[in-house]
C-alpha cells in the first residue's frame, strides 16, 4: 500500500471512530480533520502529535483566518534565541508573513516591529511586547480561545460541548504582573498536567503545553495552555445547570460566559 493510500485509511478510521464534529455540538458528521492547536503555530514537522479533532467542513473551515494569524504572532511572541537562530523556524515565520502579507495585510504589525527582520537573528526585546494589536489580532486569540476550550474539552473526557454547557476563556502574556490572581486561582483548579510534544523533538516540548482539571459528576472542566514563553489561553466549562465559580475579575462577569458548541457548522447546514 502506497503512503498517501495509508494516510487515507488512517483517516477513514479516524472519522468512523469519532463521526461528529467537536465543534458545533456534535450534530453534524465529521467529515475533516481539524487541527487544534493549528498546524500554523509550529515550524512544520514540530507540531505536537495527537491533536487531530474530528469536524464538519464549516467548522474547520470557519477558523481559517484566525488559526493563521493566531499561529504568527505565537511565533512571533514566543522570544527565544535559540529558536529564532533555527533555519526551520525563520522559515516558517516567514512563510507564514507572507501568506497573512497577501490574505490580511492589515493584520502585519508596523515596520519597526522585529519580526520584519526574519531573515536574520532577531534580538529580543521587550518593547515588542508593547506595540498595539491589530483588532483582527484580538479576534484570532478570542476565537482561538473558544475552539481550544472544544478542543481540550473532547480531548480530554472524549465528550463534546454542547449548547447547555457553559465556558469562560481568556488570554494573557505571562509576563504581565496583574493577571497573578486570576493563575493562582486557576493553578488551584488544575490538578493534572500534559505536555504536548512529539518524542522525538523533546529540545521543543515548551512550544506548547497545558495543565486541565476535570469533575465528571459536575462536568467541570478547566485548562489554561501556553505557546512556548508567549501566549497563554485559558478556559473553564460547566456542565449544563451547575453553578458557575466566582472566581476573580471577568470571570464574574456573566457576559463573559459563551455558550458551547460554537464552531461555524452549527448554523450551517449538516454538510456530507
Ligand atoms: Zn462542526
Amino acid at each position: 500500500m502506497s503512503e498517501s493510500q495509508q494516510k487515507k485509511k488512517k483517516r477513514q478510521k479516524f472519522l468512523e471512530e469519532y463521526p461528529y464534529c467537536y465543534f458545533c455540538g456534535g450534530v453534524n458528521p465529521s467529515t475533516t480533520i481539524d487541527h487544534v492547536p493549528p498546524r500554523a503555530c509550529f515550524p512544520d514537522g514540530y507540531a505536537p502529535d495527537g491533536f487531530e479533532l474530528p469536524a464538519c467542513k464549516a467548522c474547520n473551515k470557519g477558523t481559517k483566518k484566525q488559526d493563521q494569524i493566531f499561529g504568527f504572532y505565537s511565533m512571533v511572541f514566543d522570544f527565544d534565541e535559540s529558536k529564532m537562530s533555527l533555519e526551520e523556524h525563520l522559515n516558517k515565520m516567514e512563510k507564514l508573513r507572507k501568506g497573512i502579507n497577501n490574505n490580511y495585510p492589515e493584520v502585519i504589525p508596523d515596520r519597526t516591529y522585529p519580526v520584519h527582520r526574519v531573515g536574520s537573528i532577531i534580538t529580543p526585546k521587550p518593547a515588542a511586547y508593547t506595540f498595539r494589536a491589530p483588532p483582527d489580532l484580538e479576534d484570532a486569540i478570542k476565537v482561538m480561545g473558544i475552539k481550544l476550550t472544544h478542543a481540550l474539552y473532547f480531548h480530554e473526557t472524549g465528550k463534546i460541548l454542547i449548547p447547555e454547557h457553559k465556558f469562560f476563556t481568556s488570554s494573557y502574556q505571562p509576563q504581565l504582573a496583574e493577571t497573578k490572581n486570576l493563575t493562582a486561582y486557576l493553578a488551584s483548579l488544575l490538578p493534572n498536567q500534559t505536555v504536548g510534544m512529539r518524542p522525538n523533538i523533546r529540545n521543543y516540548g515548551d512550544r506548547f503545553r497545558y495543565s486541565w482539571g476535570y469533575k465528571e459528576r459536575e462536568d467541570f472542566f478547566s485548562y489554561s495552555a501556553q505557546f512556548g514563553h508567549g501566549i497563554i489561553l485559558l478556559g473553564i466549562v460547566c456542565g449544563p445547570g451547575i453553578k458557575r465559580p466566582d472566581g476573580p475579575g471577568p470571570l464574574s462577569d456573566a457576559s463573559n460566559w459563551l455558550s458551547g458548541a460554537c464552531g461555524a457548522g452549527a448554523n450551517a447546514e449538516a454538510t456530507s
